[in-house]
């Protein structure tokens, strides 16, 4: 992954996208739709999530099976530890090997049901992300990225235990981190300068700004609730003055505003040299497309030309 961001071609800095395993045959016909549009845009990876406790498991397999086998993206494949043995861990890392996975985005994952509920680990499980690093590294030759925070996991007792967290996932093998979504481009650089102070050398390894582009007001808030993120009051307030008073929002002027301020955190992400633009798009490529024509990354979408 580091590799294929320092070799992007897309003007001005190189993009990536996220998808989940769809549930049903038209959802599954709008992620390939997606993924074809983000490769012809060339993105740099796309990363498939995992559902908590392996509930998703199979379908991620495929997906990232089928990426590999049939498209020209390049895959990385979320495992979650929680509700898992080691040997099913062992065993599920074995099976992204044996369909062509090499990057794996390792990852704790919360209880499921209730993401904010208590935490329990598996008695014969792992507790923490660091570990699960260790265990792929051990299993074979993968590259392994994992989660970072702007704003703090939620868990976590303050920023400054926050940050040792991630850098002991960053020494344990890590050779990047993806954040959790985040609309305040000040909470990615505060992440930054506290890994610059705390461990220059683990700080030089890319922080990919996990974005998305509002199109709901209600999805975005159901988001925020679930991911401990917060919305800052000037996107908050513009959102809902677009949504209007009726009893459903007006979805074309939500979006709008959500195009407008994904485009405008974009661009201060570039200026701030971010490494990667990464994007979670609920499998839709739509408003994504629209975000990176604003930055001149990609033509608009509709016209006629593909690769920028
Ligand atoms: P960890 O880094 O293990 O941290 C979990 C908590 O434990 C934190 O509060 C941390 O402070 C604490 N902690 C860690 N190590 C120690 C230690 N040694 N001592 C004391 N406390 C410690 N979830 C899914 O279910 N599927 C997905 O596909 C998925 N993809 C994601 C992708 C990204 C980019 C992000 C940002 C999150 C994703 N999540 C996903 C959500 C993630 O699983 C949750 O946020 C989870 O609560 C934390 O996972 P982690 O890997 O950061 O865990």
């Amino acid at each position: 992954i580091v590799d294929r961001i320092a070799s992007s071609s897309t003007p001005r800095v190189p993009f990536s996208v996220e998808f989940y395993p769809p549930r049903d045959e038209a959802a599954e016909a709008r992620l390939w739709r997606a993924a074809s549009v983000f490769s012809e845009l060339g993105a740099a990876f796309v990363s498939v999530t995992y559902g908590a406790g392996g509930s998703t498991r199979d379908r991620t397999v495929r997906v990232v099976e089928k990426v590999v086998s049939e498209t020209d993206l390049v895959p990385i494949a979320h495992l979650t530890a929680v509700g898992h043995t080691i040997a099913e861990l062992r065993e599920m890392i074995q099976m992204y090997a044996d369909v062509g996975v090499t990057n794996i985005l390792a990852l704790r994952g919360d209880p499921p049901g209730d993401p904010l509920g208590d935490w329990t680990p598996h008695p014969e499980g792992l507790h923490y992300a660091e570990e699960l690093v260790r265990l792929i590294h051990e299993v074979g030759d993968f590259h392994v990225g994992v989660a970072s925070f702007p704003e703090g996991h939620y868990r976590a007792r303050d920023l400054d235990h926050d940050t040792e967290i991630l850098l002991n996932k960053l020494r344990a093998g890590a050779e990047y981190s993806i954040t959790q979504m985040f609309w305040d481009v000040e909470h990615y650089l505060r992440l930054r300068d506290r890994l610059a102070v705390a461990d220059p050398e683990q700080a030089a390894k890319p922080i990919i700004p996990g974005l998305m582009p509002v199109t709901s007001l209600r999805q975005v808030r159901r988001m925020v609730e679930l991911s401990g993120c917060a919305l800052p009051d000037g996107l908050s307030d513009r959102l809902r003055a677009a949504a209007g008073d009726g009893p459903e929002e007006d979805r074309a002027a939500v979006r709008e505003v959500g195009i407008e301020f994904a485009t405008e955190l974009c661009e201060r992400l570039i200026g701030e040299g971010v490494p990667c633009l990464h994007f979670n798009t609920l499998n839709f490529s739509r408003a994504t497309h629209e975000v990176l024509a604003n930055l001149s990354m990609v033509p608009s979408p509709g016209v006629g030309a593909t690769r920028a």
